[in-house]
This record gives C-alpha cells, sequence and structure tokens, in this order.
C-alpha cells in the first residue's frame, strides 16, 4: 500500500502542497494593505524552473514561505516512519532544491527571502518591507501608495536638492 492510497493522508498532503496556504495568505494580505504590490506564485526570471511565492520583479525580490513539513524546518520537520526510503530522499532533494534555487537567483543579483510557516506574519511582512525599500533606495521606483511617511521623505529630498538628482526626476515623472 502507497502512502497516498489513504485517502485521508493524500487530502492532507495535497493541502500541504497548496499554493495558497494560510500564512501566505495572510503575508499577501498585509503587503497588499501596505501599498505593496507583487506576483503571486511566479518564476522570478524566466530561465529558473522553481517559482517564488511572492515575487517584487522591478526590486528583484524573491519571498518564499517554505512549509515546515515538505523544506526541513529545524523545529517542525518530521520524517515519516511509513516509508521512509520514500520521504527521506524526497524531503532532502527538497531541501537541496531549495538552496539551489537561492544561489541562483543571488548570483542573478536577486535578494531571497525565506520564512518557515511557521513565523509570525508580522515578522515577516517587516522584513519583505524593509528589504523593499532597501532595494528602493538603490533603484529609485514609485514608493507604495500607502506608506505616506516615505513618500513625504522622498517628496522633502526632492525639493531640497538644487542639483539634478536621480531622485527628484522621478518624481517629477513618476
Ligand atoms: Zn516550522
Amino acid at each position: 500500500m502507497s502512502w497516498a492510497s489513504s485517502e485521508g493522508s493524500r487530502r492532507s498532503m495535497l493541502a500541504n502542497r497548496s499554493r495558497d496556504t494560510k500564512p501566505e495568505l495572510a503575508v499577501r494580505r498585509a503587503l497588499h494593505a501596505a501599498g505593496f504590490r507583487y506576483r503571486v506564485d511566479a518564476s522570478p526570471t524566466r530561465n529558473l524552473r522553481s517559482r517564488a511565492d511572492i515575487v517584487f520583479t522591478k526590486q528583484k525580490i524573491a519571498v518564499f514561505i517554505d512549509g515546515c513539513f515538505w523544506h526541513g524546518c529545524p523545529i517542525h520537520a518530521t520524517i515519516p516512519k511509513r516509508n521512509a526510503d520514500y520521504w527521506v530522499p524526497k524531503l532532502r532533494r527538497n531541501v537541496e532544491r531549495d538552496l539551489e534555487t537561492t544561489r541562483k537567483l543571488e548570483s542573478l543579483g536577486w535578494v531571497v527571502l525565506r520564512f518557515w510557516e511557521h513565523e509570525r506574519v508580522d515578522d515577516i511582512v517587516k522584513l519583505i518591507s524593509n528589504s523593499w525599500f532597501g532595494r528602493a533606495a538603490r533603484a529609485p521606483d514609485p514608493a507604495p501608495s500607502n506608506p505616506t511617511a516615505t513618500r513625504t521623505t522622498r517628496r522633502a529630498i526632492a525639493d531640497n536638492c538644487g542639483l539634478p538628482c536621480i531622485d527628484g526626476q522621478n518624481l517629477k515623472n513618476p
């Protein structure tokens, strides 16, 4: 009997796999409410087969919210006792693939943010946001519509700038 032949375990495996996991949805919702726009479940670059859960194309930020079971969380990962010879190599491959994907993206100039599904949504959103603003400062882009403080700061910089500067030009021609 294969691991998948019991309907109950099969269903829970499929549920674990689905792209719209609860923590991921919560993070997306919070980011969206803060004015961020992003692609969902997308390949960051054309010649990469893996998809990231949340992708900021312009800022080159790829976010992964990894399931504790599937990606080998050091706190929660377990190896099923039944069919261990199926699961051990499979789960190991997942972890290897994650590493490979991270390395590949980083070599292409991407920032890769990996979180465990057990991490607090607030913490995840904060780190993503910090990273976004870090990237935006390097390569100016219109700020998200909601964080007004940041907009004001950027405008103040532009107003005080008597010399041609990238920030000022960007704000005049958004
Ligand atoms: Zn975990």
